[in-house]
C-alpha cells in the first residue's frame, strides 16, 4: 500500500532525526518564510564551560566560595549554563552544598536559600538595576561580555558578590546550517537570544547571521514572532529553553532541540530535533515542499 505523501515524509523526517508531530506541521514546515534561531543551547553546543570564577575585590567570598555557593543555587535549574556552573564546581571536588526556596525565572536567572543566605544567579542586566548599573560588579560583567563570555553575576542577600564568566561553542553544523536556511527562504536567519549583544554579536559572525536580537524576554521573543506574523511571514522558530516556549508556541512552526531541550519547549514544540543535529531543520523544511510539490 502507499502512504498518503505527508505521512510518508512525516516517516522520512523521522529517518532524519526529526520526530514531526503532525501532519499538518509537515505541511506548515514547507510554508515558512523566514527563520528564528535561540543561541545558547541552540545554536551553540549547549555545553558551555565556565571560564572565568571573580569574586568581586573586597567581597567575603574567595573563587571556590563562589562557585561553591553559585553552584547550589544552580543544581536544580535545567538551564545550560546552570549545568556549567554545576559541572565546574563538581570539576574542583565540591560537594554540592544544600538549597531550598529554588525559583527560576527564564530569561533571568535563579534565586536559592544556602545556608541561611539567598544566592541570585542570573544575567547582570536584569540583577543590576539602578545605581548598580555603574557598580564594580557591572564593570566586571562588561569586562567580561567584551571578552565574548556569557557574564552570570551572583548576589548573596542581595549584595553583588561576584561575577562568572562562561563560554559556549557553535555547533559544529551551525554555520551550514544558516547557509542552508538562507538559501531556501531566501533570507537569513534572525538570532533571538537572551544574552548579551555583545556574545550574541561574536556568535552571530561566527555562524554567518546578521540580524542579532540579543537581551529578550521570552515575551520579547513572542512579539518578535508576532510582528513578523502581523506582516504576513511565516515564521519557523527553533529553541531548547524554556524562555523559548511562548515563541515555539507562537511561530507557524516551533521545532526544539531534543537532547538537552527543556521538557517545557519539548511539549510546546510541534517538532523535536531528536538526533541533536540542527542542519535536519532545512532537510526537513526541504522534505516538506517536495511532499507538496506531490500533493499540489
Ligand atoms: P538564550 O535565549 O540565549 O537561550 P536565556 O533566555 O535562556 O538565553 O537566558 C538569557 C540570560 O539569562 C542568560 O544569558 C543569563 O545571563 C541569564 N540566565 C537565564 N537562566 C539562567 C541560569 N539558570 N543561570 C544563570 N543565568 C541565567
Ligand atoms: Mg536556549
Amino acid at each position: 500500500a502507499t502512504m498518503p505523501p505527508l505521512l510518508s515524509t512525516i516517516a522520512n523526517a523521522g529517518r532524519h532525526g526529526v520526530l514531526v508531530k503532525s501532519a499538518v506541521v509537515m505541511e506548515r514546515l514547507g510554508q515558512v518564510d523566514a527563520v528564528a534561531l535561540d543561541k545558547t543551547g541552540t545554536l551553540t553546543e549547549g555545553t558551555p564551560r565556565v571560564t572565568d570564577i571573580r569574586p568581586l575585590d573586597g567581597a567575603v567570598l574567595d573563587e571556590d566560595g563562589l562557585l561553591a555557593l553559585a553552584a547550589a543555587a544552580e543544581h536544580p535549574s535545567e538551564h545550560p549554563l546552570a549545568r556549567a556552573v554545576v559541572d565546574a564546581a563538581r570539576a574542583r571536588g565540591f560537594a554540592l552544598l544544600p538549597a531550598v526556596d529554588f525559583r527560576s525565572s527564564p530569561g533571568i536567572g535563579v534565586t536559592a536559600t544556602v545556608g541561611g543566605d539567598v544566592v541570585a544567579v542570573g544575567a547582570p542586566s536584569r540583577l543590576l538595576t539602578g545605581h548598580q548599573e555603574t557598580s564594580p560588579a557591572a564593570a566586571l560583567a562588561s569586562e567580561l561580555e567584551a571578552g565574548g563570555r556569557t557574564a552570570v553575576l551572583v548576589q548573596v542577600n542581595g549584595v553583588a558578590a561576584g561575577v562568572l564568566g562562561i563560554a559556549d561553542r557553535p555547533r559544529p553544523d551551525a554555520a551550514a546550517t544558516v547557509a542552508a536556511l538562507t538559501k531556501l527562504t531566501g533570507t537569513a536567519p534572525t538570532l533571538l537570544t537572551g544574552d548579551n549583544p555583545r556574545a550574541a554579536a561574536r556568535l552571530a559572525a561566527e555562524v554567518g547571521i546578521t540580524d542579532v536580537r540579543a537581551g529578550l524576554l521570552p515575551e520579547d521573543k513572542v512579539a518578535a514572532v508576532q510582528e513578523w506574523e502581523k506582516a504576513g511571514v511565516k515564521v519557523l522558530v527553533v529553541g531548547d529553553g524554556v524562555n523559548d516556549a511562548p515563541a515555539l508556541a507562537a511561530a507557524h512552526v516551533g521545532i526544539a532541540m531534543g537532547r538537552a531541550g527543556s521538557d517545557l519547549a519539548l511539549e510546546t514544540a510541534d517538532a523535536v530535533i531528536v538526533r541533536d543535529e540542527l542542519a535536519t531543520v532545512p532537510t526537513v523544511v526541504a522534505l516538506s515542499r517536495r511532499a507538496r510539490a506531490l500533493v499540489v
